[in-house]
């Protein structure tokens, strides 16, 4: 893991106004040094109608922080009301969005092929795409896990070229350790992590295999975040809930302290 850049990427959710949403960035980069912010690559996914605000705190106080939407449609523009365009993120000076996370895979009924077709819309428009896999409690009781997560994986990645795949964010999130405050232990992380880097390495071959960040998430925080990083197949983390909190996520950011 030590040869990839760390990411910590904060996923708000459905939460924060433009107020609320200009302070957190602002508290977050003042709590981090400079130093702090090359070692480890910090992200916020904030909702659509902040993306324009974390933009401007960005780019008026030169914040060494990134930013990234929480979802993107799978067409290019058109007559589908409601949803946000890779281009549109684009302007706003995106550099990720999540896909296939598993709050818009079960709510939203996104399926691999949907979550396929966005990561493509994302590279359509020099996004990163965050590919999120993970199982439910029941496919982990029966020991599946592995193979739903490597599945995920491959249907989210389908299509895509060595040099693309090569710059995917994968994450792991198990969902039963989403917004419960049952974490996976580091064993747990490890197991799946490694799992998803061997079927890249096969796919894809060595060089792109070693290059891919893979995160983990689900109930990470402060307490918890070094353990997780000393696996060697874990390369950062998505974090919900502790992301709102500045102070939390800035800790979260020093897991090596
Ligand atoms: C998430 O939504 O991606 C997540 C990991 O949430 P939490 O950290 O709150 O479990």
């Amino acid at each position: 893991a030590e040869a990839r850049r760390p990411l910590m990427a904060g996923n708000w959710k459905m939460n924060l106004n433009h107020f609320e949403a200009n302070l957190l960035v602002q508290k977050l980069a003042a709590g981090l040094t400079e130093q702090q912010l090359t070692d480890v690559e910090v992200a916020v996914l904030p909702p659509f109608t902040d993306l324009r605000t974390v933009q401007t705190a960005v780019d008026g106080d030169k914040l060494q922080i990134v930013y990234g939407a929480q979802d993107v449609s799978q067409h290019k523009s058109g007559a589908y009301t409601g949803e946000i365009a890779g281009s549109m993120l684009e302007k706003l000076g995106c550099t990720y969005v999540l896909a296939g996370h598993s709050e818009r895979r079960e709510y939203h009924h996104e399926g691999d092929d949907v979550v396929n077709a966005k990561v493509k819309a994302a590279f359509a428009s020099n996004l990163t795409p965050i590919l999120c896999v993970g199982e439910g409690l029941s496919i982990r009781e029966e020991n599946g896990h592995c193979a739903h997560c490597t599945s995920q994986l491959e249907a989210g990645l389908a299509g895509l070229k060595p040099e693309q795949v090569k710059q995917v964010v994968v994450a792991y999130e198990p969902v039963w350790a989403i917004g419960t405050g049952k974490t996976a232990t580091p064993e747990d992380a490890q197991e799946v992590c490694g799992e998803l880097r061997a079927r890249l390495t096969e796919k894809y071959g060595e060089e792109v295999g070693n290059a891919v960040r893979i995160l983990y998430g689900g109930s990470v925080k402060a307490a918890n975040i070094a353990a997780i990083m000393a696996k060697p197949d874990v390369d950062g983390a998505l974090i919900g809930g502790a992301s709102l909190d500045a102070e939390e996520f800035a800790s979260i950011v020093r897991f090596r302290e």
